[in-house]
């Protein structure tokens, strides 16, 4: 145990500060040796810093069966543009929210409940599509129990339905089918149900496991049926957690409202979060002030697998961002310089990584990596100012300059990963800015000429005043709104093209 001790130690710094000299590594070769273990020692000592570990913090050991409580499910809608996602969660939110004799008005803030007859509930993530699912992905966010895979039975599996399938799949969250637009004249639930037969999505009636609801977003047909249905899936899967302890939960949204300021709506996933706690997302701490539900009532306490938006956040955090609770500010702030310094170091890592990359090619792609995880890695959301393109390369490769506007981080976020999927050999994208909420003027400011560019603003599910809706028209500068990630990246991969020299 000795040994073992001084081997720990050695690694973890604490002999001899934090540099491990060479006298050390034989030391610790001996070390090895008298403990009996077989252990090699790759690469070169490098310098540990033990306080950094020992600031922060993670999520505790999983719970055992017996602390684990029944929640609600978490669950996500996919499917292909236009199959009706958008109308089911509307459908679902204003009709079905708990406590619906509170009234008024539900709104997006990244996740409902909703509750059934039965007095079952269900929570919705309220931001369709597969590439906010992935972005959420991306971070290591597992945070819906079952996907609900939207398919429009007069059109049935298209491209973006295969995709859905196969993110399910790999994800390992199981599917749960819904048919929609039944009242559609030119439906074809068969055709549609054969369909994903073929896709490797055997449907009950066929003889397979997968549950599919026939129903009519629109026309509000058999949403309570396909409510059930979750809930008896989620039952099946014996969903549950701990809602005592610490409060561990992750980030679905986050917005900045022009009067309550930062917002940030997060699911619990362990614990019970409550007024006064302590939290910190990535480097980012909050303490909370208010919590409320999507319809805006207030909140005294929020249970594993129900979703509330905070207030009381310093700066935003992203989505999938884990949330943890922390003793203390004083903790919390400890925690966060101990996580800032350990992405100092991970940052000059890859930078060093990037020098050492055999080919030119391989640098290249490193470097952006590295360009993409700063923008995105840490936002500091408010509105992005614009800046001079002075970092671009003088060559007359043609480029698109590009604004991106979007109501909340998870979609900006969601557009940027895709964006940074596209590579175009022959021209070059140039986001010059993003940022949350609308069109503001110093979007605009950039087409002034000012900077010699002309940029196009790209918005997501945000408006523009018309005042400036009409400055921009004078100066030329283009707007293009979108409500359809897929549709603003598809035209933003359209104006890539148009700038591309017509081929000789
Ligand atoms: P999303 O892109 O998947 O979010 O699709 P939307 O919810 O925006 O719906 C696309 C179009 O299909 C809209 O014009 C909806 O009104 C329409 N739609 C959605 N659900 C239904 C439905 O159940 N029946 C019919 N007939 N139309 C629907």
């Amino acid at each position: 145990q000795k040994d073992v001790n001084y081997v720990r130690d050695l690694f973890l710094g604490k002999i001899q500060g934090k540099h491990t000299p060479i006298e050390d590594i034989k030391e610790l070769h001996n070390a090895i040796r008298r403990s009996g273990r077989r252990m090699q020692i790759i690469g070169k000592p490098v310098e540990t810093n033990e306080k950094i570990e020992e600031n922060d913090v993670f999520p505790r050991p999983p719970p055992s069966k017996s602390e684990l409580q029944p929640r609600p499910p978490i669950i996500t809608v996919m499917g292909h543009v236009d199959h009706g996602k958008t109308t089911l969660l509307d459908s679902l939110r204003n009709s079905r929210v708990v406590d619906q004799e509170f009234g008024g008005i539900t709104q997006h803030v990244g996740a409902f409940s909703v509750k059934l007859d039965s007095g079952a509930e269900i929570t919705f993530l309220d931001t369709p599509g597969h590439a906010a699912f992935s972005a959420m992905r991306a971070r290591g966010a597992n945070v819906t129990d079952i996907i609900v895979l939207v398919v429009a039975a007069d059109d049935g599996v298209m491209e973006q339905t295969v995709e859905c399938i196969n993110m399910a799949k790999s994800a390992r969250v199981p599917i749960l089918v819904a048919i929609n637009k039944i009242d559609s004249p030119k439906a074809n639930i068969e055709n549609a149900e054969q369909m994903l037969l073929q896709n490797g999505i055997q449907v009950e009636r066929l003889g397979g496991d997968v549950q599919a609801i026939h129903i009519s977003a629109l026309k509000k047909i058999n949403l309570d049926q396909l409510t059930e249905a979750l809930a008896l899936q989620a039952e099946l899967l014996e969903i549950g957690s701990d809602p005592t302890g610490f409060v561990e939960a992750v980030v679905v949204d986050s917005r900045i409202d022009p009067h309550r300021g930062r917002l940030c709506t997060v699911v619990v996933q362990r614990g019970t979060l409550r007024k006064g706690n302590i939290l910190i997302a990535d480097t980012v701490m909050a303490k909370v002030r208010l919590m409320r539900d999507a319809q805006g009532q207030l909140l005294t306490e929020v249970k594993p697998g129900y979703a509330a938006e905070i207030e009381g956040w310093r700066e935003l955090p992203s989505a999938g961002e884990l949330v943890l609770q922390v003793e203390s500010e004083k903790q919390a702030k400890a925690v966060i310089k101990c996580r800032e310094g350990k992405k100092e170091l991970e940052m000059q890592e890859a930078e060093k990584f990037a020098i050492d990359a055999k080919t030119q090619h391989h640098q290249m792609l490193y470097k952006e990596k590295l360009e993409l995880k700063r923008r995105i890695g840490r936002f500091k959301l408010r509105n992005q100012g614009p800046r001079a393109p002075e970092s671009m390369p003088e060559d007359d490769m043609p480029t698109l300059h590009l604004i991106l506007k979007s109501d909340v981080v998870g979609t900006l976020e969601a557009i940027l990963e895709t964006l940074s999927t596209y590579n175009y050999p022959e021209c070059r994208m140039d986001i010059v800015s993003y940022g949350v909420g609308a069109v503001i003027e110093n979007d605009n400011i950039l087409n002034t000429n000012r900077f010699h560019i002309s940029a196009i603003i790209y918005t997501f599910n945000v408006s523009c005043p018309p005042i400036l809706q009409q400055k921009a028209e004078a100066q030329s500068v283009q707007i293009k709104h979108h409500n359809v990630i897929y549709k603003l990246v598809d035209t933003i991969k359209q104006d890539m093209n148009s700038i591309l020299p017509p081929k000789q």
